[in-house]
């Protein structure tokens, strides 16, 4: 049964611990040059989750202040997953979309597949892998919460079975009139495993509010027909022009080689 995480918007304080707990866990570096939280936050390939500062228009009143943890939304039936011919990215049973670099070709397919825009590159890396939250899905298996859910101060975030976290926050959406009637990842593109509640609109926030309800792998699967053959042609490209620098470096050291016979003859 796939387990998920319920985050409520009105309870988060901005503080940050999430951010650190991950990047403990997964022994992410400190980017100094992108923060992970504040106005200017962005999911890197160091940054697994971030923590957007949003200032939200209120017509009642002042504007006002709302912190949005952002990371992968663990899809039900993930876009990514689904583009990756290699079998790199796999959906577990109990909720996480699980990235395995053994499998991984470089092809960078996820990142364009991704209706979120979550998977991220290690440009800076001689041997770059894609990078995105997994679900702490080592910590999922042996039966505990994800470490961001486990030190958040404020309770923001709960973690349990999917359909349990949907019944809870439809509770206190009937029983809290502060609440927008909309659970976020409800049915976004087939639904996510992480769900959010919030007590301003969504779209105010930097969601994507415009993504239907469709799974996106209904429409990668017509593309991916033709994967196999864009993946072979490629490859078949890639063994050309390696065969091509090869000779080419080799007609260059003969000549040179050549040329100090020559040199050499001349010289006697
Ligand atoms: S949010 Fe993107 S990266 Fe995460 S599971 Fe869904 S499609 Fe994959
Ligand atoms: S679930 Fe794990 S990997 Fe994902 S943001 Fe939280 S701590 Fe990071
Ligand atoms: S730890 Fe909790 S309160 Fe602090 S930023 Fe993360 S979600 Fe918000």
């Amino acid at each position: 049964m796939s387990k998920g995480v319920l985050t409520d918007i009105t309870k988060c304080i901005g503080c940050g611990s999430c951010v650190v707990a991950c990047k403990m866990w997964n022994h992410l570096e400190y980017d100094h040059k992108q923060p992970a939280s504040g106005p200017a936050a962005k999911l890197n390939d160091k940054n697994w989750t971030v923590v957007n500062t949003c200032e939200v228009q209120d017509t009642r009143s002042e504007p006002v202040w709302r912190f949005a943890k952002r990371q992968c939304m663990h899809c039900e039936e993930p876009a990514c997953a689904s583009a990756c011919f290699s079998r790199a990215l796999q959906k577990n049973a109990d909720g996480p979309v699980v990235y395995y670099p053994e499998l991984c070709v470089g092809c960078r397919y996820c990142m364009i597949a991704c209706p979120f825009d979550i998977p991220k590159y290690e440009w800076s890396k001689a041997a770059p892998q894609i990078a995105k939250c997994q679900l702490c899905s080592s910590r999922l298996a042996k039966g505990e919460a994800p470490a961001c859910v486990v030190v958040c101060p404020t309770g923001v975030m709960q973690f349990g079975t999917r359909s349990e976290l949907l019944q809870r926050a439809r509770n206190i959406i009937q029983s809290d009139p502060q609440y927008i009637p909309s659970i976020y990842g409800q049915d976004e593109v087939g639904g996510t495993c992480w769900l959010y509640i919030s007590d301003v609109p969504f779209a105010q926030l930097g969601f994507r509010t415009n993504l239907g309800t469709v799974p996106l792998p209904w429409y990668t699967h017509r593309f991916l027909k033709n994967t196999p053959f864009i993946a072979l042609g490629w490859g078949a490209l890639l063994t050309a022009m390696s065969f091509y620098i090869r000779r080419r470096k080799e007609m260059a050291e003969n000549k040179q080689e050549t040329e100090k016979e020559l040199g050499d003859k001349h010289e006697d």
